[in-house]
C-alpha cells in the first residue's frame, strides 16, 4: 500500500465518466487534461464506439501519453457501429447507457477499487450528471462521487425550477399545440424574470404530461445534484454569477472551472503535425483543416461561420432556408454540414450535400463536414459564428470573442440563446428559421451591429481570460477542487 501513498496519504485516482456525446466527451477530456498536470491518477472511460474515432481522428493517444498516471479505459454503450447517434435518438443512447453500461461499471469500480501495481486503488467518480446510475453506483460501493454538468448554469437553474413552474401553474402550457403563444413570459424562475418567456426554457418543458418521463428524468437528477458532495461545471463567475448564486441554494459545494477548453493545454502542447493529418483535438470526426488556408485568405471579420455541433439533425427544407439566407446576405461562409446531419431519406440526402458544396464553391464559399472549430473561431477571418448554442459552442465564441447568431434546436440551447442575445447581448436570436429573417440577421450582425456586438463579447472573452489566470476564479476552484480530491480517504 506504501507506493499509493503520499505524505501519508493515498494517491488519488479519479475515474471521469462523460456521456458519450461529442461536447460532453470533449468538456471532459479538458477537465481531465486539467488534472493531469497535477500528478493525479485518471482513469477515463470513454465508449468503445467514441474511443475508436478519437484514437482515429485526433492524437489523443500521444498527447495524453505525456501523463504517466493518465490512461483511457472503454465501456460498451450498447448500441450498433451504425446508429445514428444524434438528438432524435439521445434518449435511446441515455437508456442504451444504462441498459449496458451499468453492470459493466459496476465490475469496474469493484476492480479498480482492488487496483494494485502501478496504480492506487480508486478513490473518486467524476461522471456526468445525465447518467445518474453511475452516482447511484458510487453510493452504494462506497466511493466518493462528484456530479460533472456540461450544460450551462442558467439551464440547470430552470432544471430546478420545475416544481415552482408547475405549482405556478406555468408549466405545461395552457391550449392546442398549434395556439400556444410561446412568448408568454416566465415569471417562476428566480433570477430570470423579465427576459425568459416560453420558448427560451429547455426543449423538454413542452409536454402536456406533468408525468413526462424526461421531467421524472430531470427531477431525479436535481435531487442527485442536491445530495452529492460536489457539483463541477464548465462555466465562469463573471459570466453566470447571478445564477450561480440562485444554483448555489440548491448545491452549495459547486466548482466552476471553465472555460475548460481555455484552460487545457491541448493546442500549445500537442505533438500532431500536419504531415500526420490527425488533429489536436478532441474530434470524433476528421477536421478538415483545409478551411485553415482558406479563412488565410479572407479579409478580417468576413466570413458567416456556421455549424450545428455534433447532434443536430436537419431536413431538406431547414437545409434550404439556411442555403438561400446565406446566400442572399452576400457574406461568405463556412459552413460545417456533417453528412449524418441531413436527415434525407435514399441517396438524395447526398445529392443535396454534393450541391450545396459546389454551390457555396461557385460562390467563393466553404462547406466542409467537420471544423477545427476552436482554431476556426480564433481565426480573424471570422465575423459572427451562426451556432445552435450548444453550451461548448457558446463558450468557444465568448473566448474567440465572436459575436453569435442563435438557432437553438433542444435542451439547454433555448436559454443559453436568450442569455446570448438578451442578457449579455453579444449575440442575436432567430426565433423563425427563413430565408428571409437568416438574411437579414446576418446583415445585422456583420454590418449595423458589428461594433457594439464585438466590444460586448470582447469584454466577455476578456473576463473568461481573468477567470483563467493565476488568481482568477476558476483557477482558484480547480485548485479548490485538486485540493479536495487529495484529502479523499477510502473507506
Ligand atoms: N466542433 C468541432 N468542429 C465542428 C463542429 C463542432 O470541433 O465542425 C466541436 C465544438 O468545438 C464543440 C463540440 O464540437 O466543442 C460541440 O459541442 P456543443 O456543446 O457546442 O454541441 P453538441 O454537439 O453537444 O450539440
Amino acid at each position: 500500500m506504501e507506493q499509493h501513498e503520499l505524505n501519508g496519504q493515498l494517491r488519488p485516482h479519479l475515474l471521469l465518466f462523460p456521456f458519450p456525446g461529442q461536447g460532453n466527451m470533449n468538456s471532459m477530456l479538458n477537465l481531465a487534461e486539467t488534472l493531469c498536470h497535477s500528478g493525479l491518477h485518471i482513469t477515463f472511460l470513454n465508449s468503445d464506439h467514441n474511443q475508436q474515432r478519437l484514437l482515429r481522428f485526433t492524437d489523443a493517444q500521444e498527447r495524453f501519453s505525456r501523463w504517466p498516471t493518465f490512461r483511457f479505459q472503454t465501456i460498451a454503450d450498447g448500441l450498433p457501429a451504425d446508429h445514428p447517434r444524434s438528438v432524435s435518438t439521445f434518449f435511446e443512447m441515455l437508456n442504451s447507457m444504462k441498459a449496458t453500461a451499468e453492470p459493466l461499471f459496476r465490475e469496474m469500480i469493484i476492480a479498480a477499487r482492488q487496483e494494485s501495481g502501478q496504480w492506487p486503488p480508486l478513490s473518486c467518480i467524476i461522471a456526468d450528471g445525465i447518467m445518474p446510475f453511475t452516482i447511484d453506483l458510487a453510493e452504494e460501493l462506497k466511493i466518493r462521487a462528484i456530479i460533472y454538468r456540461a450544460i450551462s448554469a442558467c439551464c440547470l437553474w430552470t432544471f430546478f425550477c420545475l416544481p415552482r413552474l408547475f405549482a405556478a401553474a406555468e408549466l405545461p402550457f395552457q391550449g392546442d399545440d398549434d395556439e400556444v403563444d410561446m412568448d408568454v413570459p416566465i415569471k417562476s424562475v428566480p433570477g430570470m424574470e423579465g427576459f425568459l418567456r416560453r420558448q427560451d426554457l429547455p426543449s423538454f418543458f413542452r409536454t402536456k404530461d406533468p408525468n413526462d418521463p424526461v421531467l421524472q428524468k430531470l427531477h431525479a437528477e436535481n435531487q442527485q445534484m442536491t445530495q452529492v458532495s460536489a457539483l463541477v461545471i464548465n462555466t465562469f463567475e463573471d459570466l453566470e454569477g447571478p445564477i450561480l448564486t440562485q444554483l448555489r441554494s440548491q448545491v452549495p459545494n459547486l466548482y466552476t472551472v471553465g472555460p475548460l477548453h481555455a484552460l487545457s493545454s491541448r493546442r500549445q502542447h500537442s505533438s500532431s503535425s500536419s504531415a500526420s493529418n490527425i488533429a489536436a483535438s478532441n474530434s470524433l470526426w476528421k477536421e478538415d483543416s483545409s478551411c485553415m488556408a482558406w479563412l488565410n485568405s479572407q479579409l478580417p471579420k468576413s466570413v458567416v461561420y456556421m455549424s450545428f455541433g455534433s447532434l443536430v439533425v436537419y431536413g431538406k427544407d431547414t437545409l434550404m432556408e439556411f442555403w438561400h439566407g446565406l446566400v442572399n446576405s452576400g457574406k461568405l461562409f463556412l459552413w460545417v454540414i456533417r453528412p449524418d446531419s441531413i436527415n434525407v431519406s435514399g441517396g438524395e440526402g447526398e445529392t443535396i450535400l454534393a450541391e450545396v458544396v459546389d454551390g457555396a464553391k461557385e460562390r467563393g464559399s466553404l462547406v466542409v463536414e467537420w471544423a477545427p472549430q476552436e482554431e476556426v473561431l480564433n481565426h480573424p477571418a471570422v465575423g459572427v459564428f451562426l451556432t445552435h448554442s450548444g453550451w461548448n459552442s457558446t463558450m468557444e465564441s465568448i473566448y474567440a470573442g465572436v459575436p453569435m447568431i442563435c438557432l437553438p434546436c433542444f435542451a439547454d440551447q433555448q436559454v443559453n440563446s436568450r442569455f446570448v442575445s438578451e442578457v449579455w447581448k453579444v449575440g442575436m436570436a432567430l426565433d423563425i428559421c427563413d430565408r428571409g429573417t437568416i438574411e437579414r440577421v446576418v446583415r445585422d450582425v456583420m454590418e449595423q451591429k458589428r461594433e457594439e456586438l464585438v466590444e460586448s463579447i470582447g469584454g466577455l472573452a476578456k473576463l473568461a481570460r481573468k477567470c483563467i489566470s493565476e488568481g482568477g476564479s476558476s483557477r482558484c476552484n480547480l485548485d479548490r477542487l485538486i485540493q479536495d480530491l487529495r484529502s479523499i480517504n477510502l473507506v
